[in-house]
């Protein structure tokens, strides 16, 4: 006996925007697809903590696929794969379409640079016998939550002879950490009445290093005279070389499974590497698209896109530029025809924290990849607002292809706001919405992601670039 459905219900199905449960949605197929393209994610993550170091997985990743170094007088075909690494902190990986480059590129862009402690350029200092690094926090962190947890450090040192000592200590189970210490609960009565965005200041940001005084009856710091000593033993260091070096405090632990049903993962650096990840391992799959594919994996968003490295530069007009150039078409008409998925991460609503959530316009987990027509603060300041066209677009595209998406705001009108690389994009007449996965705890030592939005992410970037 079937039920027949009153008029409502029929009309209600024809009418009505239903958000569902991706989850309830995807096939089984699809689950396990999802949890398998994560693995390789997780171990991007371990890989690729700081910018230098993603830039560096990444073009391991595209050489092994066939991409080479762009060579500006060289002419490229149809299918050929090539890369242009800016300073080893950006890169952009283009693939070359059947169309002329001057009829548009489809560019997805992501940022691999994540919040964290970067060391003072006079770090390393003694008190009461205690060896310990100055900091100076990198992009939007809530500082409390830096404290009392294994951290390691990875970076630079830039000799003035013009060697560069690759650093990276903490990350193996043998060596050791470091750690930014907090004050007891016992003697915290004073501390507790400070507001919370004052529990840890800036300045009590101090990261331990070494106790161990280097052995001698004479002279003073003997703590941070040992601790140098390590150092120029390890990287052939003095203290003034911390002048010129750029060093990164980042959580020691490593990506794993959340959920007893392994639906999630927590990490590390998942703003942005949640969508630089799928840009990438998209971009690499692509063949011979009817437009130049472009995948940008940017430095620099976490604090404003400024600076050489950053999407607010001209990096990515002159690599298009010369693409366009390499064919004898014009830069600026590539860039007016071309296209843009920004991929950054959305707040997805938390269950205990769903105050700051307006529900109709909130994104979830597991409800697939997030179209962010707009970001920014206030009455939709600092932001790119995508046309409905190109939004229609995108949407048509993603239903096309079966990919699970959803829309989401940042927040409530008026609690807060944030912005993407997508008006630096769009500064240079691409069209340009963000497209990326809600996340858990952004911006915190440990993010979450739903393991369902990561796959869907990336059939989104792969679909957008094929
Ligand atoms: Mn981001
Ligand atoms: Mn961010």
């Amino acid at each position: 006996m079937s039920q027949t459905k009153s008029q409502a219900e029929i009309l209600k199905e024809a009418l009505f925007n239903k958000r569902k449960n991706g989850r309830l949605v995807a096939t089984d197929e699809t689950l396990a697809l999802s949890d398998s393209y994560c693995e390789g994610y997780k171990a991007f993550l371990d890989n690729a903590k700081t910018e230098r170091e993603a830039v560096k997985a990444a073009v391991a990743l595209a050489e092994a696929k066939g991409f080479v170094p762009f060579e500006i007088g060289k002419s490229y075909k149809t299918g050929d794969k090539v890369y242009v690494n800016n300073r080893g902190k950006t890169v952009a990986f283009a693939v070359i379409g059947k169309e002329p480059v001057e009829k548009g590129v489809n560019i997805t862009a992501a940022h691999i640079d994540s919040p964290r402690l970067d060391l003072k350029p006079n770090p390393l200092y003694e008190e009461i016998e205690l060896a310990l690094f100055k900091t100076h926090y990198y992009g939007g962190i809530k500082k409390y939550q830096w404290t009392a947890i294994p951290l390691a450090l990875h970076g630079v040192f830039a000799l003035k002879d013009g060697t560069v000592k690759e650093v990276c200590i903490g990350e193996a189970d043998d060596e050791p950490k470091f750690v930014i210490n907090d004050l007891l609960p016992h003697l915290a009565s004073e501390q507790n009445k400070r507001t919370l965005n004052e529990g840890i200041k800036g300045e009590e940001l101090n990261v331990l290093i070494g106790s161990h005084p280097f052995r001698d009856d004479k002279g003073s710091e003997l703590v941070k005279l040992n601790v140098l000593k390590l150092f120029n033993e390890k990287y052939g260091i003095t203290e003034s070389d911390f002048l010129s070096a750029e060093l990164e405090l980042v959580p020691a632990f490593k990506a794993c499974d959340i959920g007893i049903d392994r639906s999630m993962i927590g990490a590390y650096g998942q703003d942005d590497r949640v969508c630089a990840y799928p840009a990438l391992t998209a971009i690499l799959e692509v063949d011979a698209p009817e437009k130049t594919a472009l995948a940008i994996l940017a430095d620099k968003e976490e604090i404003g896109s400024a600076g050489n490295t950053g999407l607010e530069s001209d990096f990515l007009r002159y690599v298009i530029g010369d693409l366009a150039k390499m064919q004898g078409g014009d830069a600026t008409v590539a860039l007016r025809n071309s296209k843009c998925l920004s991929a950054d991460v959305n707040a997805g609503t938390d269950p205990t924290f769903q105050d700051v959530m307006e529900r109709r316009n909130a994104s979830f987990l597991n409800y697939g990849v997030v179209v962010t027509k707009y970001t920014g603060a206030r009455g939709k300041s600092g932001t790119s607002d995508a046309s409905a066209e190109y939004v229609a677009s995108v949407r048509a595209m993603l239903d096309n292809a079966g990919i699970i998406w959803q829309t989401g705001e940042l927040g409530k009108v008026d609690i807060g706001g944030g912005g993407t690389v997508a008006m630096y994009i769009a500064n240079m007449g691409v069209d340009v919405v963000d497209l990326g996965v809600p996340v858990l705890s952004m911006h915190a030592p440990f993010e979450t992601t739903s393991k369902l939005d990561v796959y869907m992410c990336y059939r989104a970037m792969y679909e957008f670039m094929k």
